[in-house]
Parts: C-alpha cells; structure tokens; sequence
C-alpha cells in the first residue's frame, strides 16, 4: 500500500494527484494519492511532490506553516521527492536571486542553480518530444514559464537535456524537472517516482 503526497499549498495539485494514482495503477501497485498540507502529513507518505507553481507563493506557505525543516528531513531520510517546475526551483541550493531577495528560503536540497521564467512567458509555452534516460521513447515534454538549471554539481546528473541544458535532473532520491509532466497524459515520470518507492 504506497501513499503518494502532492505539496497542495498552490500550484497544479488536482493534475499530479490524478497522474499518481494513474501512474500506480499502470505499476499494479496498491494506494492512493493524499494531499499533503502540514507537516505531520509528511510523516504518513511514502513519496512526495512538489508541483509547479507560483515558487513565490509556495515557498512563503511552506515559511507559514514550518514546513521546510520537516521536508529537508524526510529528504534525508530517502524519501523520493519530485519537484515540476516551481517545485524545481525551490529544490535548488542556489537560484537566481529573486526568491532570496524576497525573504524567500529554498529547500536547497539539490546541487543545481536554477534561474526562474526562462522558456518564455505563458502564451508562449510548448511541447516538444523529450528523450529521458531510462524511458524508451521520447516524453511529451510541456514547457510552462520554466526555470533553466543553469549549473548542476556533486551529485546532481542530468536525465534530459533540452539544446544542451538540463530539464530533468536526478540526485539518488530526488529527481526535478523544468517542465509539466502532469499536462500529458503520459504517467512514465510518475512511475519512475513510484519506482524510487518500491526500491527503497
Ligand atoms: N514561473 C514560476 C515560478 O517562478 C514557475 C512556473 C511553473 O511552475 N510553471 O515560480
């Protein structure tokens, strides 16, 4: 029976909730998809993400309700954690210094430096056929007002790569990704999270 947790302070919570349990069942895995709220909901989840968003907005909900500290350890203690998108951001250790200038703390669990809003602006997102290590064929990849990781280090390896930069990035338990997984309707990234579950 495996938990999924989805971070629903903002951001595209319902699409990641309904893409887990989709993902469990193309794994004939038993269990449901929980929202994650407070900190104690931490403790009841065997894998969590983080959606994309408004990093501005979820990291000062996170602030609010102290959950940086509990996040930063269930992390440690192997739990596997995706973040799309704002959720990318906030797993960075280094970003480009807006979110540092509005008071906002980052996870800082991942060594890679994003920088925030760099594939366009919302009129201008799109899709492109995305080759991911470990998947067969190609993702269709949907790129919403993105960050860029522009540098990954130490334990950070680059999956994807989109015109030589990192989209999609794993370091052991955590994986981030730049864009919307939970826009298609392909589930792959949500298994490889499920996957990260199961093997531990
Ligand atoms: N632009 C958003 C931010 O900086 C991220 C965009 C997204 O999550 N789709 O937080």
């Amino acid at each position: 029976m495996i938990r999924a947790g989805v971070l629903s302070l903002q951001g595209a919570v319902p699409e990641h909730l309904r893409a887990l349990t989709r993902a469990m069942e193309a794994e004939g895995l038993e269990g449901e998809s929980v929202t994650v709220r407070e900190s104690k909901d931490l403790e009841a989840i065997d894998c969590l993400v983080i959606p994309g968003g408004e990093s501005t907005t979820i990291g000062k909900l996170l602030h609010r309700f102290n959950m940086h500290e509990p996040i930063r350890r269930r992390a440690a203690e192997g739990m596997p954690i995706l973040g799309t998108c704002a959720g990318c951001i906030l797993l960075a250790k280094s970003g480009d210094g807006t979110l540092e200038k509005a008071g906002i703390e980052l996870l800082g669990l991942m060594d890679m430096s994003v920088s925030r809003n760099s594939y366009g602006r919302q009129k201008e997102s799109f899709e492109v056929p995305l080759e991911i290590d470990g998947l067969v064929e190609d993702f269709p990849a949907i790129f919403i007002r993105g960050p860029e990781i522009t540098e990954t280090w130490g334990g950070c390896i680059p999956l994807a790569k989109l015109d030589d930069t990192a989209v999609m990035v794993r370091q052991g338990n955590l994986m981030a990704l730049t864009f919307h997984p939970e826009l298609s309707d392909d589930v792959r990234i949500h298994r490889m999270l499920l996957s990260l579950v199961t093997r531990t």
